[in-house]
This record gives C-alpha cells, sequence and structure tokens, in this order.
C-alpha cells in the first residue's frame, strides 16, 4: 500500500499549493520514491473544460485526454508522474458518479448522504489514482482555502482515510500565511492559528506546516508556531518569496523536509540531492546570459494563469539557451496596422497560442501577417496555426474572405474546417479532439531539425482542422506541411519555405516541456529569436514592454 500525503490550504488562496506540492513530489522523487500527485477540486463543474479562462486559467491536458486543473501541469513539470484521468478529481465527478448509481437503484434504497455516500466516493477516487501502479507516495492537493464549505466533503474524507490507513501512511502538510506587517515591522503567526484552529474543529491535526512569507521566519517564530498550532519545530517550513518557482524544492529541502516526511510515514530516508536540478535549472533561470524578447499575442493576456504552460515553456526554453526570455503580452483586440511597428518594436519572436471564438481574431491575422513578412520568428499553436493558414490564403493566395469555418459559415474559403469526428457533436464538455495522437515529421523541415525524429506523440484540443482540398494551392504558394497524422489525413503541423522560423502546429506542445528538457519546438523558436536579435535586427532595450517576469 502506498503512503498517503494530503496538501490543504489556509487563510488566503494562491498561496502556490500546486506548486508546494509539485516541490514536495520532486524532493520525494531524489530519494528514491515514486509519487503521482492528485488535484481534488471543490468545484460542481465536471472538469474546466467549459470554462472561461478568465474564471479558471489554463486548461490543462493530458496523454489521456483529460481536460484539467492547470495544477496537474506544475505536477508534470516538476516530477516523473504521467497525469491521467484520475489526477483530477472534482465535486462535479463524484455527485455525477454517486447520482447514476442511485438512479440505477445501486445504494438499495437507503438514503443518500454527503456521509457516507460522497465521501466514500472521495476515498475511492484517492485510492483509485495508485490503483495497479508502482506508487510509494500518493500527494492529494485539496483545492480551495479551508474554511470554505466546498472544500468540506473532500476534508472529511481525508480526514477518514487517515483513521482507516492509520498515522503512519498518511500525514497532512497545511499551507499557510505569515504576513509581514510593515506598520509593526513584524511578522504574525494569528491567521495561521486560527487556520490550524478549523482545520481541528474538522478533526484534522496538520504534521507539517508550511508557511508562506516575505521575510525570514526567525527560529523563534518557528517555536512559536509548532508551540500553538501543535506541530513539532522542525515540521514549521518556511516558504519564502524567490525569484524562480523552481527554486522551490531546494529551499524545502534545506530544511530537511524529506526527513520530517520520511519519519512520519515510517519510511527509510535515503540520501538523494537536487544538485542537477540546481545547476541545469534554477542556476541558468537565476543567471542568463542574454535577453530576448517574444510577444504572446491573446485575447486572455490580462491573467497571468490563462496561457500558464506557455509562459513557461518559454522560461524553459530560456534556459536551455542560457537565455532570460522577456514576454512582451499583446491583447490582439488592440492591434491595428498602424500601431503594428510600435507594438513590435524590440520583439524578436511572436507567438499566438490557442483559444476559442472570433474575438481578437483580426488582431491575431494582424500579428503573423507582421512576422511572417518581416521575417520575424513566428510559432503557432492550435488557433494560432489556424489562423497562420487564414492569413497565408488571404494575403499570399489572395482568396478573399478566407477563414476558419468556426468563425464564419459562409466563407468561400473555408480554410479551417470542422473535423469530420465533430459533426453532429452537441454537448460541449469533453467532445472536443482530446490527449495525445502520433504525428509523422517530414524530414528536410525545421521541424524536424527541432525534434530529430520522425516520430512524435503530442497533446491536443480542437475542433476544426485544416481543410485538405486546399493542400495543393497552399504548397504551390509557399508552404509545407511538415507533420501529418499517421494516415496522412490531418495537417499537424506547417512551416514556411522562405523565411527563417515560421512554424505553427494543431496541437499543443506546452504540455510537454520541463524546465530540464525544454520542449524542441520552444527551444528552437527562442534559439531562432536569439538569432534574429543577434542579426542587429532588432534589441531588447529598445522595446516598451509590458514584461512579465522570470519564473
Ligand atoms: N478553436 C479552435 C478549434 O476548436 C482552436 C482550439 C485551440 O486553440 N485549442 O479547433
Amino acid at each position: 500500500m502506498p503512503k498517503y500525503i494530503f496538501i490543504t490550504g489556509g487563510v488566503v488562496s494562491s498561496l502556490g499549493k500546486g506548486i508546494a506540492c509539485a516541490s514536495i513530489g520532486r524532493i520525494l522523487e531524489t530519494i528514491g520514491l515514486k509519487v503521482t500527485l492528485q488535484k481534488l477540486d471543490p468545484y460542481i463543474n465536471v472538469d474546466p473544460g467549459t470554462m472561461n479562462p478568465y474564471q479558471h486559467g489554463e486548461v490543462y491536458v493530458t496523454d489521456d485526454g483529460a481536460e484539467t486543473d492547470l495544477d496537474l501541469g506544475h505536477y508534470e513539470r516538476y516530477t516523473q508522474t504521467v497525469a491521467t484521468r484520475a489526477n483530477n478529481v472534482t465535486t462535479g465527478q463524484i455527485y455525477n458518479e454517486v447520482i447514476s448509481k442511485e438512479r440505477k437503484g445501486e445504494f438499495l434504497g437507503s438514503t443518500v448522504q454527503v456521509v457516507p455516500h460522497i465521501t466514500d466516493a472521495i476515498k475511492e477516487r484517492i485510492r483509485a489514482v495508485s490503483r495497479g501502479k508502482r506508487v510509494d507516495v500518493v500527494l492529494s492537493e485539496i483545492g480551495g482555502t479551508v474554511g470554505d464549505i466546498e472544500s468540506l466533503p473532500f476534508l472529511e474524507a481525508a480526514r477518514q482515510f487517515r483513521h482507516e490507513v492509520g498515522r503512519e501512511n498518511c500525514i497532512f502538510v497545511h499551507l499557510t500565511l505569515v504576513p509581514y506587517i510593515k506598520a509593526a515591522a513584524e511578522l504574525k503567526t494569528k491567521p495561521t492559528q486560527h487556520s490550524v484552529g478549523t482545520l481541528r474543529e474538522i478533526g484534522i491535526q496538520p504534521d507539517i506546516l508550511v508557511c508562506r512569507t516575505e521575510k525570514k521566519i526567525s527560529k523563534a517564530i518557528k517555536q512559536k508556531i509548532a508551540l500553538f498550532c501543535n506541530v513539532d519545530e522542525n515540521a514549521v517550513i518556511e516558504a519564502r518569496d524567490v525569484k524562480s518557482i523552481y527554486e522551490v524544492p531546494i529551499r524545502f529541502k534545506e530544511q530537511k523536509i524529506d526527513e520530517v516526511i520520511c519519519r512520519f510515514l515510517k519510511i527509510e530516508c535515503r540520501s538523494g540531492s537536487l544538485h542537477l536540478w540546481k545547476k541545469e535549472v534554477v542556476d541558468k533561470a537565476l543567471n542568463p546570459k542574454k535577453t530576448v524578447r517574444i510577444a504572446i499575442v491573446g485575447k486572455y493576456i490580462d491573467l497571468q494563469d490563462a496561457y500558464k504552460s506557455i509562459y513557461e515553456s518559454l522560461h524553459h526554453a530560456g534556459i536551455a539557451n542560457d537565455s532570460a526570455v522577456v514576454f512582451k503580452k499583446v491583447n490582439s483586440e488592440h492591434i491595428t496596422k498602424a500601431k503594428e511597428d510600435r507594438i513590435f518594436k524590440g520583439v524578436s519572436g511572436i507567438l499566438v497560442p490557442g483559444g476559442f471564438g472570433m474575438r481578437g481574431i483580426e488582431g491575431k491575422l494582424e500579428a503573423i501577417e507582421y512576422a511572417r513578412t518581416h521575417k520575424i520568428p513566428f510559432f503557432g499553436i492550435c488557433l494560432g496555426m489556424q489562423c497562420a493558414a487564414i492569413e497565408f490564403a488571404r494575403n499570399v493566395l489572395e482568396w478573399k474572405g478566407a477563414n476558419s469555418s468556426e468563425f464564419n459559415k459562409k466563407t468561400p474559403y473555408p480554410v479551417i474546417n470542422l473535423l469530420e469526428e465533430q459533426e453532429g457533436v452537441e454537448n460541449l464538455g469533453g467532445t472536443m479532439r482530446l490527449g495525445a495522437f502520433p504525428c509523422h515529421v517530414k524530414k528536410n523541415t525545421q521541424a524536424y531539425e527541432a525534434y530529430k525524429s520522425q516520430e512524435i506523440s503530442e497533446r491536443h484540443r480542437h475542433r476544426y482542422e485544416f481543410n485538405n482540398k486546399y493542400r495543393e494551392d497552399f504548397q504551390k504558394g509557399g508552404m509545407k506541411f511538415s507533420g501529418l497524422s499517421p494516415n496522412g489525413k490531418l495537417v499537424e503541423m506547417i512551416e514556411l519555405e522562405d523565411h527563417p522560423w515560421f512554424l505553427a502546429v494543431q496541437y499543443h506542445p506546452e504540455f510537454k516541456s520541463k524546465p530540464d528538457k525544454a520542449h524542441p519546438l520552444f527551444r528552437e523558436f527562442v534559439s531562432a529569436a536569439i538569432r534574429y536579435q543577434e542579426n542587429g535586427v532588432t534589441h531588447p532595450e529598445n522595446g516598451t514592454a509590458e514584461e512579465g517576469k522570470n519564473p
């Protein structure tokens, strides 16, 4: 039987529970343990697939085609876990399951209640995530903040779980905030005491406290927290703000969180080091030799989380190229021909990410035309590829009104069309072409240069595709189809012949990039942007960007 760690959060949201959880996973892997990480989300949606990015941030897609919480992205980036459908559980899924059992009469006439029926279904999902796999430790992150109504059934299920498997098989880690009050020049422990108090009221005594803070937590404060929250002093772990999110595992390891966990769970704590992670990821992220500026042109750029994996992948590509990547986040709705020179001044690469609906499309087309005609490296992802095809049809092939049938059903040139399998699909949730599919890469292309392999697998999330009836015209005009589905029927990658680096893909490579193993396409895109910059065409210091920070 595996050991279990539940991770809860207190005081406020956005403390970085996902990153804390992923960091603990990484540390446990370095001491030779096999981990899997799971997110328990208290909302009633079955999955985040139909939610607005402004509500939820990015929808992360797993190999097996689940639309999940973006924390699963952190889990896969920090650890070896390959997330599946089983790694994200929502209240919606649990109720769905319990109610359909009830309709089938499976509860044999009993009153169906939160306790025990909902909590039993939750416990079953916690067990199921490691079933049939060799897993030493399951980390289950409970979404929301302790004290919320919504997360109560999950907390109750976790409490029961620990009672059933015993203390040496299950521990609780609570992430909390220790705020610094400037006027008093003091760190305050009271919010932590209250949130641990709230947890205790529902029968959970945390074993480890991870304390988010701006300032160093002194030994005296650790002692105070330990005393009032009833935890061991060495189980009070400081989580001070860091420059790069990839530093977190190192900071936790310095405080010997692995030894504390192993002591509680009665497992041997073998030695392990994060030396390579520090050298290959953190040191490079913190000490880049150069800087390159990339424009991300989308409609959700105000929200930090909407393109989470894209930003992370660009940082990974920066690390692989010894460069910092500075983001110029451009709202595509603000792009016009007159403003383009100013917007893209100092930019050495343009990326158009995925999206849905027609708002902001014309601005994306303008950005792509700018990249194509100014020979600026361009990377299009999903909708970004579809837009690149539309732009090419309109401006190179001179097909007026070319479009995707997603945006104009009556276009004379539907260069992007509904996938055949999507015709007649009525339900919106979970019905796109989702998950990992193989792709065949053609030799003598930028794509092959990057992958150095002809057989690849990438994750998808779309309903529309390139319309095959136009392939020949596009090829004659100078577009290459560098990646196709193995049966040759679906266009997965396009690129331009007469351009230093112009590549677009129907899939989402951002879901497979890691800090210590940048995705080949992101790596080569950033490398092309650096070459573009070094050729003297543009300099990053010329820009007037609204800039993102390093991770
Ligand atoms: N809206 C497009 C489609 O459904 C692109 C989807 C995406 O970018 N993820 O095909």
